[in-house]
């Protein structure tokens, strides 16, 4: 059998130190190549550059920056660095959460999602801003000795958040919801002009409802959450009676 091939990445640039502990981690399993971006790009969800030449910058020791966004990388490393697909695609340890409906703006889960899209099995991590790396490290390590055992339907990738202490566990789980208060702050520059800042100073509440991802987190368990690619509402898809009298019964 051939030796496993592990592409990893981030949305927090090449240098991140959670980018250094999933690298180390996932040598356990296999042969890791890293391409990550070569900046900050936490919050670019799955965005690609279609109008935007791409580099890319050779590290040493398979790890390379690219100026894309994580999605980018993905791309990138499969196409032009691997040159086959990778068995599994990992990106993290992104620094904080990705807890309710933070999966729609994280480059850390766009990024896996682009992996299950180019064949691989994927997965996200996070862990809280306050959490020791080596424990995250150390859990994950037990996560991807159990990866291949549980299958997931096509199009779905798992999304683990790890607490701030040591875990008490892990928890399957559901996506929970969360407010952002403060969402857009104005200021007033030197000249006196407005600017804006997206985020206010406050985090985010989370409702923390029976069985969701911030529950299991916030209550010290490893939080993992299988995520689909596919949005359409099954419960509503089931209506199309109703639909057709709405929509289509008056229709000329
Ligand atoms: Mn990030």
């Amino acid at each position: 059998m051939t030796e496993r091939l592990i592409l990893i990445t981030n949305d927090d640039g090449a240098w991140a130190p959670g980018l250094d502990a999933l690298a180390r981690v996932a040598s356990r399993f296999g042969r890791v190549v890293a391409v990550a971006p070569d900046r900050n790009r936490s919050a670019v969800s799955s965005a690609m550059s279609l109008n935007d030449v791409l580099r890319l910058q050779d590290l040493g020791g398979d790890r390379y920056a690219c100026s894309g966004t994580p999605v980018d990388c993905v791309l990138i490393g499969i196409r032009a660095v691997l040159k086959r697909e990778p068995d599994w695609v990992l990106s993290g340890i992104n620094h904080g959460y990705n807890l309710g409906e933070d999966v729609f703006y994280s480059g850390t889960v766009g990024a896996a999602f682009e992996g299950c899209l180019q064949g691989a099995r994927a997965a996200a991590f996070s862990i809280d801003t306050r959490g020791d790396l080596a424990v995250g490290e150390t859990w994950i390590g037990t996560f991807l000795e159990r990866f291949e055992s549980m299958n997931l339907p096509p199009n779905r990738i798992w999304n683990v958040n790890l607490p701030q202490g040591e875990p008490k566990g892990f928890r399957l789980s559901s996506q929970d919801n969360r407010k952002y208060h403060d969402m857009v702050e104005e200021r007033l520059d030197p000249r006196r002009t407005p600017y804006f800042w997206i985020g206010g100073e406050m985090g985010p509440t989370y409702s923390k409802g029976p069985g969701t991802d911030a529950e299991s987190v916030l209550s010290g368990y490893v939080s993992v959450s299988p995520l689909r690619l596919d949005l359409a509402c099954p419960e509503v898809l089931g209506r199309g009676a109703e639909f057709d009298g709405i929509f289509n019964g008056n229709a000329r």
